[in-house]
């Protein structure tokens, strides 16, 4: 899979890829990811993305040209209007449709992405109108920028890619899942070696071996976790 960020920092995302399974991953060629600047479809000398809000107010807004021009150089057979069958293009901004795994789980089926981060005060409202096929939010928080939002997706549609986990079942039993412990509901907890420490001992259940007392124990424990920390999920 391709996923392309389109940003004013492009800097901001050496750090987030360049460890754990999405490093890996790249390495391995399951997925790329292009990082495009957006000042690279601006013609003044100051490269100039932004412009003051019609109707007057703070902030500045991302200018639609580059936005368009960018996309539309990335993929010229893209038209204006027209989303391709197997490519997206998502612009992240907290106004956006809630982003979850069920989402995830979704876009992980299409060939490439394209994400387009916001800043200032966010994107000309054409740019969601007419060139996004979606506008996504990861909560109901207001970030600086699209850039941590778009690594945040990126990190977990690739996780849900063929072979990115060493385990294939790993993101079955993942938290939200409709494969997991729960149907939906979170992760069971986990422990791990020593199976005593400063006296809180791990489940019995787990060291004993019977896979069957293994798998009820997860179920139940997932439930009552959920119970307990997201009751909205039951
Ligand atoms: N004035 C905007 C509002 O209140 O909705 C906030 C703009 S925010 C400071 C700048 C950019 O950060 C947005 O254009 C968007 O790309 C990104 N952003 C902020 N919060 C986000 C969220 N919850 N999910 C996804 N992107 C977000």
């Amino acid at each position: 899979m391709i996923f392309h960020v389109l940003t004013i920092f492009p800097e901001f995302f050496v750090g987030p890829f360049a460890h754990g399974v999405v490093k890996r991953a790249q390495d391995a060629g399951r997925l790329e990811i292009r990082i495009h600047n957006l000042r690279d479809w601006t013609f003044d000398r100051h490269r100039t993305v932004d412009d003051r809000p019609f109707g007057g107010g703070e902030g500045m807004v991302l200018k639609p040209e580059p936005v368009f021009l960018a996309v539309e150089s990335i993929w010229p057979e893209r038209r204006p209007d027209q989303p391709l069958s197997d490519r997206k293009v998502l612009l992240l901004s907290a106004q956006g449709r809630p982003f979850d795994q069920a989402m995830a789980n979704r876009l992980s089926a299409e060939a490439e992405l394209l994400l387009i981060c916001g800043r200032y005060e966010g994107v000309d409202e054409r740019v969601a109108a007419h060139l996004a096929d979606d506008e996504i939010s990861i909560g109901n928080y207001v970030l600086s920028g699209g850039e941590l939002a778009a690594a945040v997706v990126i990190d977990t549609v690739a996780r849900l890619l063929p072979g990115v986990l060493g385990n294939e079942t790993s993101a079955a039993f993942d938290s939200f899942q409709e494969t997991g412990h729960g149907e939906g509901l979170l992760d069971c907890p986990h422990w791990t070696r020593p199976a005593e420490f400063r006296g809180w001992k791990a489940p019995e259940v787990l060291l004993n071996g019977n896979h069957e007392e293994i798998r009820q124990f997860r179920r139940r424990a997932a439930r009552e976790k959920t119970e307990r920390l997201r009751p909205d999920l039951l």
